[in-house]
């Protein structure tokens, strides 16, 4: 297959934009260690993913010159357009958070490292043929839509149990459980449901927390937590 080359090269990094972003990610890291080990669990237990929507190419080598790895975007294009020819790509971990449709989905098994938001049984079957397609296995979660947002993605709670065991049947592994509490209601309560439903599935892995709330996410037993706004500034 013939790739079009993308049409700029990765920029190089702006010492002033790294330097403040490796400020805020050694504040950010600090304040995450502590949270955990408020809580009885080990600094470094919890992984920041960096949320990089709407964020530009150069923000992105800024980001990967303060020594961020992990990676959260919303939207299968925006990755492509994001990473096409950045040099190391093979050492970041690339984190699909936003709704995906099935026409997409070879797109982003083809680009992504994990995908935390399957939600129904239809997507398990088009990610089963696209790994089958490429010989690619990211890692996935489940989006569970713990507050029953009819607008919301994610698989009601009711419903994991038989979403997981139709991706078994699929032979996906799941490995954990991802959510986005309604914007008006305290978190807690929902990264509790979330924690619960992973125990009880025997699922490690919880993505859980954004900026305005990883703190609450990271007692809850967040072991993935997406910041956007805290460290990238507002969008
Ligand atoms: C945008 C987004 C985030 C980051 O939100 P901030 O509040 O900017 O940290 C996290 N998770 C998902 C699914 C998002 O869409």
């Amino acid at each position: 297959m013939i790739e079009a080359p993308f049409p700029t090269a990765f920029p190089v990094p702006d010492p002033a934009g790294s330097q403040v972003l490796t400020q805020r990610i050694a504040g950010l890291t600090a304040r995450i260690d502590a949270a955990a080990l408020a809580c009885g669990r080990a600094a470094g237990a919890v992984t920041l993913t960096a949320v990089v929507k709407t964020q530009t190419r150069q923000t992105l080598a800024d980001a990967l010159s303060a020594g961020l790895t992990v990676f959260g975007e919303n939207r299968v294009q925006e990755a492509r357009d994001h990473w096409a020819g950045v040099p190391g790509r093979e050492r970041l971990e690339l984190r699909l958070i936003g709704p995906l449709q099935t026409n997409k989905a070879l797109d982003a098994v083809r680009l992504f490292d994990v995908i935390e938001t399957l939600d129904r049984p239809a997507l398990a079957d088009a990610l089963a043929k696209a790994c089958a397609k490429t010989g690619r296995s990211p890692r996935l979660l489940v989006q569970v839509n713990t507050g029953a947002e009819p607008q919301k993605a994610g698989v009601l709670p009711d419903d994991v149990a038989a979403l997981l065991a139709h991706a078994r049947t699929l032979g996906l592994r799941v490995d954990g459980l991802m959510c986005i509490p309604p914007v008006d209601e305290p978190p807690e309560p929902h990264f509790t449901a979330l924690a619960d439903l992973a125990a009880r599935h025997g699922l490690g892995v919880l993505s859980m927390g954004m900026s305005g709330d990883w703190e609450t996410a990271v007692r809850c037993g967040a072991t993935h937590i997406r910041l956007g706004t805290a460290l990238f500034g507002a969008r």
